[in-house]
C-alpha cells in the first residue's frame, strides 16, 4: 500500500504526569507512517478521499496543542485514531511520539511512545435461536454501526437453519457482517461480548440456545490460537450456515490456514454432506 511518512514534526504542547509540564509545556515530536488507500481516492474521483500531507501535519499539531494528556501512550492512541477518523482514506498508522525533553534527572537523547492503529477487515458470525430472532440480530448490527470503531458494515441475507450440534432447541436465524474495525482482535470479543450480554444472553448449555451469538470468523489474515480466542472460527469449514452467508459476503476471500477460498469451502462441504 502507499505510504506517507512525516519525520519529527515539531510542536509545542502541554502533556505530562507533572503540573509544570501541563503549565509550561515542551517541545514534541511526532513521526507518522500512514498507509493510504489510493483506491477510494480513484474511484470516486473525489479530492476529500486523497490524503493531503500538509493537512494531516496541520491536524497532528493542533490535536497535539488542543488536548492535554496524563501519557505519552494515551496522546498516541488518541491521535492515531484521530487521524484515523479524520482522514478515511488513512487505512493503518504507525505512530511515534517522542518527548526530547522529558523531565527525568538523566542524560539521554529522548523517550517516545510507538504505536500501530488501523482499519481491519473482520467477518463475524451472527445467529439467534430464542425469543424475538430478527430483532435481536438487527438491533445488534444497529448498535454496531453506532460504534465508531467500526465502518463499512455490510450484512448478509439472514437464513434460518436447523440446530448444530445435538442440543434439541429451536431453529437459528443465522447471518454475517462484513466491516472494517479499529478494534483489536481482544477487544472486539469484549466488544462482541457486550453486545450478546444486552440481548440478555446466559451461558447454560454449551451450544444451547441463545438470543444472541456473534463470532468472530476473520480478522484480516491472521491466525490466532488461544484459549479464549482462536480466529479464524475453528469450526467454520464444516458449517453451512455460517459458509453461505459468509460466501454470499465474500466468496474469493481465502482462509488463512486452509489456504482455500470461502466458496471452495462452501463447495467442498456442500459435496461432502452430499455423500
Ligand atoms: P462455537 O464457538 O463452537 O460456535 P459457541 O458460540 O456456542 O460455540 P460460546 O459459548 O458463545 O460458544 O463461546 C465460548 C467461548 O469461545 C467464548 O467465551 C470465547 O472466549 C471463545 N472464542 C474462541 N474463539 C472465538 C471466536 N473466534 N469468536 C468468538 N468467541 C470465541
Ligand atoms: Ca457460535
Ligand atoms: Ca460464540
Amino acid at each position: 500500500m502507499d505510504q506517507i511518512r512525516i519525520k519529527n514534526l515539531r510542536v509545542y504542547a502541554y502533556h505530562g504526569v507533572y503540573e509544570q509540564e501541563k503549565e509550561k509545556g515542551q517541545n514534541f515530536c511526532v513521526s507518522a507512517v500512514l498507509s493510504v488507500d489510493m483506491e477510494q481516492a480513484g474511484t470516486s474521483d473525489e479530492i476529500g478521499d486523497a490524503v493531503d500531507y500538509g493537512a494531516v501535519c496541520l491536524f497532528i499539531a493542533e490535536f497535539m496543542q488542543e488536548n492535554r494528556f496524563d501519557l505519552l501512550e494515551a496522546v498516541a492512541g488518541r491521535l492515531a485514531e484521530a487521524v484515523l477518523f479524520a482522514f478515511p482514506a488513512v487505512k493503518r498508522i504507525e505512530l511515534e511520539v517522542d518527548k526530547p525533553d522529558a523531565p527525568i534527572p538523566l542524560r539521554f537523547d529522548s523517550v517516545s511512545v510507538r504505536i500501530e492503529r488501523g482499519w481491519h477487515r473482520v467477518f463475524i458470525a451472527l445467529g439467534s435461536n430464542m425469543g424475538d430472532k430478527l430483532g435481536y440480530l438487527e438491533r445488534a448490527v444497529s448498535n454496531l454501526q453506532e460504534d465508531s470503531h467500526f465502518r463499512n458494515i455490510k450484512v448478509s441475507d439472514y437464513i434460518e437453519t436447523a440446530p448444530y450440534g445435538g442440543v434439541e432447541q429451536g431453529d437459528f436465524l443465522n447471518g454475517v457482517l462484513e466491516a472494517e474495525t479499529l478494534y483489536s482482535p481482544e477487544s472486539l470479543l469484549v466488544r462482541l461480548q457486550k453486545e450478546e450480554q444486552l440481548a440478555g444472553r446466559t451461558r447454560e448449555v454449551h451450544w444451547g440456545p441463545r438470543t444472541l451469538d456473534l463470532d468472530i470468523l476473520f480478522y484480516d489474515e491472521l491466525i490466532l490460537m488461544k484459549k479464549e480466542l482462536t480466529i479464524p472460527h475453528p469450526d467454520m469449514k464444516n458449517r453451512l450456515f455460517v459458509l453461505e452467508p459468509l460466501a454470499a459476503l465474500a466468496p474469493h476471500y481465502v482462509h488463512p490456514v486452509y489456504r482455500r477460498s470461502v466458496g471452495e469451502l462452501l463447495a467442498e462441504l456442500k459435496a461432502s454432506s452430499v455423500l
